[in-house]
């Protein structure tokens, strides 16, 4: 029998709960789930590539332990179809929050099908429970100081928590540096 393989593809910066409830309801309808950590330095992501992998494989060892062996995490730097297509997938998984997911969503699950219309893009609705959830809010409350457990799991917020505390350590460092007075010149 065919194995059916879909991808999860997203920038994951990070994975939030909404995320990971879609990697969880996808891996239902895949036989294997490769998510698809898109390097995406257009979006001038908070986390390396590399760190948001090993975030997202760190996530799943709180996964189901059936379900986490059929799942795979990989960065992927190329044209997203030929990605699917480098792994066997046959089918795009993508989550749909509100409607201003749509528009996006809809022209790009057109152009993929223009690429290649083996390829089948498959949408799973955002739950209630986790339907505003955006990593891009996230990263604005983490970085204002703000709660994200309700939005991120305990370790990734504390990864958030680390990063912001390092970054402001870091611009703390450069306005000291500025304000110091010049002995030399
Ligand atoms: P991208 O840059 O590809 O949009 P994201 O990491 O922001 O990457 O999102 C990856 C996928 O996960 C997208 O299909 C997005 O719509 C979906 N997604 C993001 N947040 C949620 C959420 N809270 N619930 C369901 N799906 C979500």
């Amino acid at each position: 029998m065919n194995m059916r393989i879909g991808v999860y593809p997203g920038t994951f910066d990070p994975i939030t709960n909404g995320h990971a409830d879609i990697i969880l309801r996808a891996v239902k309808i895949v036989d294997r789930l490769i998510v698809g950590v898109a390097r995406n330095a257009g979006k001038g992501p908070l986390f390396e590539t590399d760190e948001r992998v090993e975030i997202v494989k760190s996530e799943l060892k709180h996964l189901d332990v059936a379900a986490a062996k059929r799942i795979e995490v990989r960065p992927f730097d190329n044209l997203l179809m030929h990605f699917a297509v480098e792994v066997g997938a046959s089918m795009i998984i993508r989550g749909l929050r509100a409607v201003s997911d749509f528009e996006y969503e809809f022209q790009m699950a057109g152009m993929n099908n223009r690429l290649n219309p083996k390829v089948e893009t498959v949408f799973l609705m955002a739950s209630d429970k986790y339907q505003f959830i955006s990593s891009r809010f996230v990263k604005e409350i983490g970085q204002l100081g703000g709660d994200v457990s309700p939005f991120v799991s305990e370790r990734v917020a504390k990864r958030l928590a680390q990063r912001f505390a390092s970054e402001a350590k870091g611009a703390a460092q450069t306005a000291t540096a500025k304000r110091a007075p010049r002995v030399a010149s």
